[in-house]
C-alpha cells in the first residue's frame, strides 16, 4: 500500500481506544452500546468487504425468538434453564429493535408467524402437553398466557398445503435486513464511529500500548482494546475451533398476484423458513439436506439444497399458485456446539465476540450489551 498521507494518518488512520473487527450486527451494536456508555469513545469498525458480507445482510429478515419444535428440540440439547436464558436474550433483543428504529425505516412489518407441523413430526405425540409446557414456561419473558396458539383454521386460505397443523405466535414480526444494517451504520458514523471498508484483517500485534493491527493490503491501524465480531469466519483468523460455519440459502419467487400467506413460517424444527416479501414469497434453509456441504464460509450456494428448496415450494404451495424463481443468494451463519452465542477474551487479550446460531437479528443488540461492560470493566 502507497504510505499514508498526514491527513489519513490523523484521521481515519488516526489511532483509536476500541478497533472492531467485523460490520455486521455484531460489530454494529457493539459500537453502538460502547457508545451508550462513553459518547467519547474513538471507535473504529474494520470491515474485509466493501459492504459486511457473511450473514447480517443475507437474512431472512425474522425478528423471531423460537419456534415451538426448535424450542422443544433446544429444550433436548441445551436444557430447559439454558433455551429460556437464550430465548428471553431473543425476546429483550427484539423489543430493543422495535425501540431503537421506527417500522418505516427498517420495513419492520408485525405480520405474526406460524409453525406448520406435520404428524410424521417427531414433537407430533403429546403436542398439546408439550405447547402448553412451552406457554407456561415462557409466559415469564413474553407476558403472553398463551404465545403458541394452534392456528390450523387458518390452513385452508393460506395456500398453503400438506401440513396438519399450524402453531400461530402473534408477536413473530418481519423486517428489512439490508435496511436495518444500513441504518444502524448510519447512525454510528453519524456518532464519528469510523468505518474503513475493504480492510480484510490478516493478523495482529500486541504490546504494552495496545494493538497494531494489519490488513492483507499492508493497511495498519492501532488502538487500545481489539474485539473480533467476524462471525463464522473467526477460526483461521483467531487460529481457534469456536464457532462452526454453516450457510444458509435463501430462494425468492416472483411476484405473485393476491399472494394469500402475509406473514413469518417455520417447519421442522427449524430447518425451513419462509415469509411474504411483499407479494414474493421467500424461502430459506434446507441445510439438513447435506450439513457437511454446508459446512463451508464459501457463499456459492449449491445446487443439492437450491432443489431441496424448490421442491419444498413445489409440495407445499398450493397448486394454483404460478410463480417462478428470480432470486436466490447465500449467506454464512456461526454455530457453537451448544447452540449458545460465545463472548470472550481470546488470543492476546483480544475479545471474540460471536455465533448466534442463526438468530443474530434478534441476538446481537443483546449481546452487545455484555461485550461493552466486559470491555469497559
Ligand atoms: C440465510 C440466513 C438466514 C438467516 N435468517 C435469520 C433470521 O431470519 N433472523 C435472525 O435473527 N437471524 C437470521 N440469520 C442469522 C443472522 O443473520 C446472524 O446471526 C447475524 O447476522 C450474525 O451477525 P454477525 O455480525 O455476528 O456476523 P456477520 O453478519 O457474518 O458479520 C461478520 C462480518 O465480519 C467480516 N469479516 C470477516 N472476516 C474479516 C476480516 N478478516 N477482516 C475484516 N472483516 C472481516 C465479514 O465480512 C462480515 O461482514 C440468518 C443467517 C443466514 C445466513
Amino acid at each position: 500500500m502507497a504510505s499514508l498521507s498526514i491527513w489519513e494518518q490523523e484521521s481515519f488512520y488516526a489511532p483509536k481506544d476500541i478497533i472492531i473487527v467485523g460490520a455486521g450486527l455484531m460489530g454494529l451494536w457493539t459500537a453502538w452500546e460502547l457508545l451508550q456508555r462513553n459518547p467519547s469513545l474513538r471507535i473504529v469498525i474494520l470491515e474485509k468487504n466493501s459492504t459486511p458480507l457473511g450473514a447480517s445482510t443475507r437474512n431472512a429478515g425474522f425478528a423471531c425468538f423460537g419456534s415451538p419444535t426448535e424450542l422443544m428440540s433446544d429444550m433436548e440439547t441445551m436444557g430447559i434453564d439454558d433455551m429460556l436464558e437464550v430465548v428471553e436474550m431473543r425476546y429483550k433483543g427484539i423489543e430493543k429493535i422495535k425501540q431503537h428504529f421506527s417500522d418505516e425505516v427498517i420495513g419492520f412489518e408485525h405480520c405474526g408467524g406460524y409453525e406448520c407441523i406435520n404428524k410424521d413430526s417427531r414433537f407430533w405425540p403429546a403436542l398439546d402437553d408439550r405447547i402448553s409446557q412451552l406457554n407456561k414456561l415462557l409466559k415469564d419473558i413474553t407476558g403472553h398466557r398463551s404465545i403458541f396458539k394452534y392456528a390450523g383454521n387458518k390452513l385452508p386460505t393460506s395456500g398453503l398445503q400438506h401440513f396438519d397443523t399450524m402453531i400461530e405466535n402473534s408477536t413473530e414480526a418481519a423486517l428489512h435486513s439490508g435496511k436495518l444494517v444500513q441504518t444502524l451504520t448510519q447512525q454510528l458514523m453519524a456518532k464519528g464511529v469510523t468505518i474503513l471498508s475493504g480492510f480484510p484483517v490478516k493478523e495482529w500485534q500486541k504490546d504494552s500500548n495496545g494493538f497494531e493491527v494489519l490488513s492483507a493490503n499492508d493497511q495498519s491501524i492501532k488502538g487500545t482494546k481489539l474485539i473480533f465480531c467476524t462471525n463464522a469466519f473467526s477460526n483461521s483468523l483467531l487460529d481457534s475451533s469456536t464457532v462452526e460455519p454453516a450457510r444458509g440459502q435463501i430462494i425468492v419467487t416472483s411476484p405473485i398476484p393476491d399472494l394469500p400467506m402475509k406473514g413469518t413460517f417455520h417447519f421442522d424444527e427449524g430447518y425451513y423458513y419462509w415469509r411474504h416479501l411483499g407479494n414474493r414469497i421467500l424461502l430459506g434453509g434446507g441445510r439438513n439436506a447435506d450439513f457437511e456441504g454446508e459446512n463451508t464460509t464459501d457463499l456459492n450456494g449449491s445446487d443439492i439444497i437450491r432443489n431441496t428448496l424448490i421442491a419444498f415450494l413445489q409440495k407445499h404451495l398450493s397448486s394454483s399458485i404460478q410463480y417462478s424463481i428470480e432470486h436466490s443468494w447465500s449467506g454464512i451463519m456461526g454455530f457453537t456446539e451448544n447452540k449458545r452465542p460465545f463472548t470472550g477474551y481470546v488470543k492476546d487479550g483480544a475479545y471474540l465476540a460471536v455465533a448466534c446460531n442463526g438468530m443474530g437479528v434478534a441476538l446481537t443488540p443483546v449481546i452487545a450489551e455484555t461485550i461493552a461492560s466486559d470491555i469497559l470493566s
